[in-house]
């Protein structure tokens, strides 16, 4: 279909053109069920979330897709930010395909403690303040959910104009190493995370945890950290400050098969490191969400249909 052609200075001098806009309301005001109102719709593009500006933001007869429109002569976005902004930002993001369509009251597992977490984090979403921010570590065990959580604050983050990044933190360490064996400089990866209005880090403490990887780790944090600029992460690993398992004295000289590593890799704070957890701690808040593996329970619905949804 043809976009109708808009002249601004039609509109500035014809009065009555401006009424007859203003009487339609953007189609963004009429909450469409093309993409109910949010101007843009989301696919999968490969591994990755796409967003685009929906058709009935494109031919709206009010803005013709410019989101702005004259009110009582003066010109007007019709909503903040406007929909090509959303849509440039979630492409930004690098969010997972796979949760395109991830949305806080979307969430299904409410066999642990996912209704309380949610009704929180919608709260804690609502009360965020990207001029004063608070940081966010989700913990919990493999498939309960956290990924799809930190999608969605991500999508809503971004409905607000944040600017964010979605990292699989393995994902993104491979990423630079293979910048380096290509022998890539790879400051614009790491400056790209660092600059982003809100970082998110999925699988935090997943890795080999070498030196080199830590001191990535120590890049990332201590970036954001000295620009007041917080990170929203999900860990498998206990979060929680622990009574310390010594590091330094004791567990590297013990010599019985595999002690130095149950020692070493207990929690969060000794996979990253006490420098970067403690100030990741200090700037964030700590969730725990609990609850039935999904893959697991998928499985198990497959296998045995009569059983029925386990809650
Ligand atoms: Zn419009
Ligand atoms: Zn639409």
């Amino acid at each position: 279909m043809e976009r109708p052609v808009r002249s601004l200075k039609t509109e500035l001098f014809n009065p009555n053109r401006a009424d007859i806009n203003q009487e339609l309301g953007c189609a963004l005001k009429q909450k469409q069920s093309c993409c109910d109102g949010i101007g843009y719709r989301l696919k999968a593009n490969g591994s990755l979330t796409q967003a685009v500006v929906c058709e009935c933001v494109m031919q709206c007869q009010s803005c013709f897709g410019l989101n702005r429109r004259m009110v009582n002569g003066v010109s007007k976005p019709c909503h903040t930010p406007a929909p090509s902004r959303v849509a440039s930002l979630i492409n930004a993001a690098c969010l997972p395909a796979r949760y395109c369509t991830a949305k806080l009251d979307s969430f299904t597992n409410f066999s642990g403690n996912g209704k309380e977490v949610t009704r929180n984090l919608s709260t804690w979403i609502r009360e965020f303040d990207i001029d004063n921010p608070k940081g966010l570590i989700l913990g919990g065990p493999v498939g309960v959910g956290k990924t799809y959580l930190l999608a969605a604050i991500a999508k809503n983050f971004a409905n607000k104009g944040i600017s964010v990044r979605f990292v699989d933190f393995f994902l993104l360490l491979q990423e630079l190493k293979t910048g380096y064996a290509q022998d890539k400089n790879d400051s614009r990866v790491l400056n790209e995370a660092i600059a982003v209005d809100v970082l998110f880090i999925d699988e935090l403490g997943k890795g080999r945890n070498s030196d080199w990887e830590l001191s990535i780790l120590d890049q990332l944090v201590m970036g954001r950290y000295n620009q007041n600029k917080v990170m929203i992460c999900s860990t498998n690993y206990d979060f929680k400050p622990s009574e310390r398992v010594n590091m330094t004295n004791g567990s590297l000289d013990d010599k019985r098969p595999g002690a130095f590593e149950l020692d070493r890799f207990e929690n969060l704070e000794q996979r990253i490191g006490s420098r970067i957890y403690s100030r990741l701690v200090e700037s964030s808040d700590l969730i725990e969400l609990t609850g039935d593996d999904y893959r697991k329970r998928n499985l198990q619905e497959k296998i045995q249909p009569t059983r029925g949804v386990r809650r």
